[in-house]
């Protein structure tokens, strides 16, 4: 079995291509050493992911490492920053080349496209695999988009297509418990949007920079938990238009309009963007996400507190009751 140092050398030093100048120090001591841009606020997050909790044993080490770094990235994205370094704190029941090798194949293949440096990290044996990425980037202070920062008649916008991630979730758990085998293009496309979310780094950057929105995040837990916080944090309410949730061609085709709606009001995993805006930014919004290629869409707009319902919903311009509970992780 390679040791320990060999191992970190050869499936997590050697097939990073990128060499950031803001790196002064990588891996191989005992810290990295790290500059950040003069004028710049550095912004750092950490997520882990646990075997059993956050994905299933039959995982494949390709779709872990890529979604470990996805997810990650997305945190950044949602407060406007551009990514530059991450480290990674693993926990491996053993030394599995084949599962390094692939593993560190799904991470880089992220990295590498969007000139993020792998900086250090920590390896460690335990029973239960575990991954958790600690992802760093810079943002200007005064552009940050944070959850506080809503404001009464600024519309909702959301990136992307909702509650395909949690469409993929119920589809991975079928495979896994071989309630059914591999499925039509509908159903690989739903489970490729969870195992692979996008996140929406240059959006989250224009909105940022721009100034076009001011506040988002991004929606790991489904909306109405989500959006939740921002109404939280900025002590405001919304109304949100059913009709005009987007929803992928795929969900609607497996799960119908009604069921797709609830998907996407309740799904976890999506990795959209949610934001909020001054209706006169549309058109600047609009600019840059034709420029991107992302699809963004108007869901509804905040609104003065209502403590008694911080989220109303309208279908066809009328007020509908609905009882949405919010994505858990499984288990
Ligand atoms: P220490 O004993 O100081 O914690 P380690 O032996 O754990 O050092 O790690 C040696 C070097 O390898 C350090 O620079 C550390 O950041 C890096 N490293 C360890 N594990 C990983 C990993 N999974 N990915 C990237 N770098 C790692
Ligand atoms: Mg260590």
């Amino acid at each position: 079995m390679p040791s320990e140092f060999n191992l970190i050398r050869q499936f997590f030093e050697r097939p990073q291509s990128v060499r950031r100048d803001d790196v002064v120090l990588s891996i191989g001591d005992d810290c990295a050493m790290l500059t950040v841009p003069a004028g710049k606020t550095l912004v750092v997050t950490t997520d882990t992911m646990v075997e059993n909790s956050h994905f299933y044993p039959n995982i494949a080490p390709y779709d872990l490492g890529y979604k470990a770094v996805a997810t990650n990235l997305s945190d950044l994205a949602a407060m406007g920053a551009e990514p530059a370094w991450i480290s990674l704190a693993l926990t491996l029941p053993r030394a599995d080349e084949t599962w390094l090798s692939e593993f560190s194949r799904g991470m880089f293949e992220l990295l590498n496209a969007r000139q993020i440096q792998l900086i250090g990290g920590d390896t460690t044996y335990g029973a239960a695999l575990s991954v958790t990425i600690t992802a760093h980037g810079f943002v200007e202070k005064s552009t940050a988009l944070c959850r506080h920062q809503a404001r009464e008649g600024d519309e909702i916008y959301v990136s992307g297509t909702l509650g395909d991630g949690l469409a993929g979730f119920h589809l991975l758990s079928d495979l896994f418990h071989e309630r059914k085998s591999a499925g039509d293009f509908c159903e690989e496309f739903l489970i490729r949007r969870n195992l692979h979310p996008t996140p929406r780094i240059q959006l989250g950057q224009a909105l940022a920079r721009y100034r076009i929105s001011r506040c988002a995040l991004d929606l790991s837990d489904g909306l109405v938990g989500d959006l939740g916080h921002i109404l939280e944090r900025s002590r405001l309410s919304a109304i949100l238009d059913l009709d005009a949730l987007p929803c992928s061609d795929a969900l609607i085709r497996l799960y119908g309009r009604e069921q797709a709606e609830r998907l996407a009001l309740q799904g976890g995993e999506d990795y959209e963007l949610c934001f909020t805006l001054s209706p006169d930014k549309k058109p600047l919004l609009e600019q840059y996400a034709q420029e991107f290629d992302v699809p963004v869409t108007r869901i509804g707009r905040i609104v003065a507190a209502n403590e008694e319902k911080p989220i109303r919903f309208r279908r066809q311009g009328k007020d509908i009751e609905l009882q949405i509970s919010s994505f858990e992780h499984f288990f």
